[in-house]
């Protein structure tokens, strides 16, 4: 038998693509608010503090309500923080030069392990657990990063909407980013979906450090960015866009060949 790849009119036939199996879903959102806890107020008293803590600086606007949408619509697990990335950077590994803001990087070595220890540790450990719970019980697993980024940035406009950050190494995280931005395209033209942008996949994130942890076959880890020009505010564009994320990837679901 001959298989002729063919394009146009005179297609033999279409080979389906390779089924993705996945069979389970954890969503974390790291940058879901902007809460400093009472230990750490002192350091944020400034107007400069509080015009970052308000700011894209200071959380992700909107990330968290796509995640919990998402979360509610598949039945994950959602694993989310709360305190503010100005206070601990959760989406950035231990050494890291960005792992504490200008608000906190300055406090004195116990206040920093106290921080890591009580917020830190904790947020990066449940999503891990989470995780290894699907995957020890036989299950690949989808972890979904939700996080959102500010339209312009040093006078650049970004150009997407939606942003999937992926491991280029890895074939399964590569063919659904490939996929899920297809059946996105294809139910909204007008999104701009863009992969591995405004920032690479396999840079310093919770995702790559968990890449570390779990094979290829077990774990695939996603970022998904999302433009806060849609997401920053309640209403219609953000609930539209959480939809049509929700039925693109609805649409990726294991199928039979
Ligand atoms: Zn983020």
């Amino acid at each position: 038998m001959i298989f002729r790849v063919a394009r146009g009119a005179d297609r033999l036939f279409e080979l389906p693509m390779p089924p993705l199996a996945i069979d389970a879903l954890v969503v974390s959102c790291e940058h879901a608010g902007n809460r400093v806890p009472e230990r750490y107020r002192a350091a944020f008293q400034t107007a400069r503090a509080t015009a970052a803590l308000e700011s894209h600086r200071g959380y992700d606007l909107g990330a968290l309500f796509v995640a919990e949408t998402l979360a509610k619509r598949f039945a994950a697990e959602l694993i989310y923080s709360d305190v503010s990335r100005l206070v601990v950077e959760f989406n950035k590994s231990i050494g890291h030069p960005k792992l504490m803001s200008e608000f906190t990087r300055h406090l004195d070595r116990t206040a920093r392990e106290v921080l890591l220890r009580d917020h830190y540790f904790p947020h990066r450990e449940r999503v891990e657990a989470a995780v290894r719970r699907h995957v020890t019980g036989g299950r690949t697993t989808l972890h979904l990063g939700i996080h959102s980024f500010a339209p312009t940035l040093g006078g650049r406009v970004r150009q997407a909407e939606i942003g999937l950050l992926y491991d280029p190494q890895r074939a399964q995280e590569k063919e659904l980013c490939a996929r899920w931005r297809r059946s996105i395209c294809s139910l909204a033209p007008e999104l701009r979906v863009r992969r591995n942008y405004p920032y690479r996949g396999d840079a310093d994130g919770l995702t790559t450090t968990l890449r570390r942890v779990f094979p290829p076959e077990a774990y695939l880890g996603i970022e998904v960015e999302l433009n806060q020009a849609l997401t920053a505010s309640a209403g219609e564009a953000r609930e539209a866009l959480t939809e049509v994320l929700g039925e693109a990837l609805a649409a990726q679901r294991r199928c039979s060949v």
